[in-house]
């Protein structure tokens, strides 16, 4: 018989207990109890203890789920999140940071944890020892847990060589860089500006290129005479993950401040200035800045597919692995988003609290996209529900997000009010980049 997580902590006489998520979520206030933040996590076992759930990757999802945790379990869970960095980003602010419009989500992972309320280790999960409930971490280390979350994210493969590369905030400056000469040279050479910006087929998340792309396009032509902005993109529409309607809202938006887009395009290769597509035909361009392709973590213990992504079940189990669950950009789950990443990890929090005889509230996973697309001198609410192939798009961001951009690009139900309880200006609240939202 399978042992539930509680049986397995040998408390099954206690039987479960019971406390409403409203309960629940007071106690995950912004200054809840300080973090043991440790480079050498002390997960000693004990048989009347709370339960040691471990969670690999403090991106978006690993810490959604730290925070969902806190409220669900509450103390039957000893929470420990473990990354090899010591920075959480939030990678959808990333655009705007890179052109100057706005910061980024970028803070010391020391203080997510103390605020989360849960323990940090330094390190990267290398292996799982499914059977025996142990990690690999790396420096030879390993790590014993109760339950294991895989929060560790896609791994981001350049797609054109000669291409600047975008995959992030590790990506920032230097394409602000490449854009400053960018605007230079062709300042110098009569005002002309070709610049592409490309979408690979496998690219996860394509609305970055469009942020980018309008961005661009209002950065450059406030200065040039001649600019030319296109999308090169694999996709049949703009942001057809989302739906006809919000891909006709975002194609509007393109078409207003000028910006072209060629869909169905797979490019082939760079050539002295032309981007060479699949099956003939190009476009050109005197700079090209490119989305990476995604693939999956490939983790050593753990079933995946042939690109590495973690197989999970509908709740987030990871199949064949017990005690083990996976969410966020490293899953087979074919849409790979911030939103769905958080819904998955509430989900899991929720399976994992039952399992620990807490009864939660909390209804199964439900995979709906939401996101907001900054640029063209707006904020676009973008919104889809996977499930039944509704789609809704507004065009105009709510007047909460103007004065605390850039957190409405986290879409978190535990997250998000995380963030906006951070101190005043660590986050950059009242950035440059408010006016822009103005509706
Ligand atoms: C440029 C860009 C823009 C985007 N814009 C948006 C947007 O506007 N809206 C939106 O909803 N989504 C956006 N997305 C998608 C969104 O950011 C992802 O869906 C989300 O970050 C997925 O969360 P995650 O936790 O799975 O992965 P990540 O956020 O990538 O976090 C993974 C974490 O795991 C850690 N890690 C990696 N390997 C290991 C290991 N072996 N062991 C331990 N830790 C490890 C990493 O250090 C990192 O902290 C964007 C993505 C990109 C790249």
């Amino acid at each position: 018989m399978v042992q539930t997580l509680w049986q397995r902590r040998g408390i099954g006489e206690r039987g479960p207990r019971s406390f409403g998520i409203s309960e629940a979520r007071s106690r995950l206030a912004p200054d809840g109890p300080a973090a043991g933040s440790s480079d050498d996590a002390d997960m000693t076992h004990a048989s009347d203890r709370p339960a040691r759930v471990l969670i690999a990757g403090a991106g978006i999802a690993g810490v959604e789920a730290a925070l969902a945790l806190r409220a669900f379990a509450g103390e039957a869970a000893k929470v420990t999140l473990l990354d090899p960095g010591r920075r959480f980003r939030v990678p959808g602010t990333a655009t705007g940071r890179a052109l100057g419009w706005g910061v980024g989500i970028d803070l010391p992972l020391v203080d997510v944890a103390a605020r989360a309320g849960v323990r940090l280790a330094l390190g990267r999960l290398e292996r799982v020892d499914a059977a025996r409930r142990l990690v690999a971490v790396s420096a030879a280390r390993t790590l014993p847990y109760d339950a294991l979350i895989v929060a560790v994210g896609a791994r981001a493969e350049p797609s054109v060589a000669g291409a600047i590369p975008f995959r992030g905030h590790d990506d920032a400056v230097a394409l602000r860089a490449g854009i400053d000469d960018f605007e230079a040279a062709a300042a110098q050479a009569g005002g002309r500006a070709r610049l592409a910006v490309v979408v690979p087929a496998g690219c996860s998340w394509p609305l970055a290129a469009y942020e980018l792309a309008l961005m661009a396009q209002d950065r450059l032509s406030a200065e040039l005479s001649d600019v030319e902005v296109t999308v090169v993109t694999a996709e049949d529409t703009p942001l057809a993950v989302l739906g006809p309607e919000a891909s006709a809202a975002v194609e509007r938006t393109l078409g207003r401040v000028g910006v072209a887009v060629r869909t169905g395009a797979v490019v082939r290769g760079l050539n002295a200035g032309r981007l060479e597509l699949v099956g003939g035909g190009s476009v050109e361009a005197d700079r090209v800045v490119a989305l990476p392709i995604h693939r999956g973590p490939g983790l050593e213990g753990l079933p995946a597919d042939a690109h590495g992504f973690i197989r999970t079940a509908g709740d987030g189990s990871v199949l064949g692995a017990p005690g083990v669950w996976a969410v966020g950009d490293g899953t087979t789950f074919p849409v790979k988003q911030g939103s769905i990443a958080c819904a998955q990890a509430d989900a899991v929090a929720a399976g994992i609290a039952r399992e620990l005889g807490v009864e939660v509230d909390e209804p199964p996973f439900e995979p709906v996209l939401q996101a907001v697309m900054a640029g063209g001198g707006e904020a676009m609410l973008l919104r889809a529900d996977l499930r039944g192939g509704r789609s809704e798009s507004s065009g105009a961001a709510t007047p909460a997000a103007r004065g605390q951009w850039p957190v409405p690009k986290v879409t978190g139900r535990f997250l998000a009010p995380f963030l906006l309880g951070w101190p005043v200006g660590a986050l950059g609240a009242a950035t440059p980049l408010a006016p822009l939202l103005a509706v």
